[in-house]
């Protein structure tokens, strides 16, 4: 089902490239969303449960003169993935009479803070659920609908390259996420598709509880650890992804890319 489904593309209009952004209904998938709707990409983008936010989203996309259709999805839940992939399938058809996707990001997540020592198997789970199983299984869902020649790019975390207490299980999985990045950029480089991880640094979202963003404390203390001298904003990341797939960027496989203002370097 379609939050919002825009009227078809005339059918002689040169078809913009279509992304597929998880999580794009708010932080920094939105922000993504609308960098890429700025450089002339058309979006299909996801939402958990706030159809209103994916709404608004569309919104978004075309105020800037794109086209895009929200479709509700939980990377939680693998077994939604195949209904997932015939809804996207439809969405294409419908909105572009389109057949295949231009590149996917996987952004959707969720961030869990416990010590090594307390945390739970549910916690565990939970987190290799949404950033490990799903970006694994929602590609191999999806790969038939990637166009040879198509981008993925993953989400992962400058946590990877530093730590902090409190983030184990959450980095680990980000970790997993990496080496799943050089994994497909080899098995998917055949087909001209380009795997590569953005890794964002302490970023002001809602993420994490908006820890980062409500503790004036602690993004005191992140930004004293970071070269350029701030904590991040949703604007440091969005072009980021967009500028992934550029096509100037077309040499770039299976790459780690950190976008932190130097975090701990
Ligand atoms: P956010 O503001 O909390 O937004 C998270 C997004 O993921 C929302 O769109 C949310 O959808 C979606 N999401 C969460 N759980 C989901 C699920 N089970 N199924 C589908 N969608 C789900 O967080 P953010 O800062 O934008 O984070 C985005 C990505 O960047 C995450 O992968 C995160 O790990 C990574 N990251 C963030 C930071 C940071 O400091 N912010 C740093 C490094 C990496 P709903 O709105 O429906 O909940």
């Amino acid at each position: 089902m379609t939050a919002s489904t825009p009227a078809p593309a005339p059918a002689s209009a040169a078809r913009r490239p279509i992304v597929l952004v998880t999580g794009g209904s708010r932080g920094l998938g939105r922000n993504a969303v609308e960098h890429l709707a700025r450089q002339g990409f058309d979006l299909v983008l996801t939402y958990r449960s706030r159809a209103d936010e994916g709404r608004a989203a569309v919104g978004a996309v075309q105020a800037l003169g794109g086209r895009a259709v929200a479709l509700p999805l939980d990377v939680a839940r693998s077994t939604g993935f195949a209904d997932f992939a015939d809804s996207v399938r439809q969405a294409l058809d419908g909105a572009w009479q389109a057949d295949r996707l231009d590149a996917l990001v996987h952004n959707a997540g969720i961030g869990i803070h416990a010590p090594f020592a307390t945390t739970t198997e549910a916690q565990l789970d939970e987190l290799f659920a949404i950033h490990l199983k799903a970006p694994f299984f929602l590609t191999q869902q999806l790969l038939p609908l990637l166009r040879d020649g198509g981008s993925i790019v993953h989400l992962s975390s400058g946590l990877t390259r530093f730590t902090q207490p409190g983030y184990a299980a959450y980095a680990a999985m980000k970790g997993g996420v990496e080496v799943l990045t050089r994994y497909l950029a080899r098995e998917l480089g055949p087909r001209g598709i380009r795997v590569n991880t953005v890794a964002p640094g302490a970023i002001a979202t809602d993420f994490g509880g908006g820890r980062v963003r409500d503790d004036a404390q602690l993004g005191a203390a992140l930004a004293a650890q970071t070269a350029l001298g701030r904590v991040g904003r949703p604007d440091d990341i969005g072009p980021v992804v967009a500028a992934l797939l550029q096509p100037g960027m077309g040499w770039v496989q299976g790459q780690r890319i950190e976008a932190s203002g130097g975090m701990f370097l």
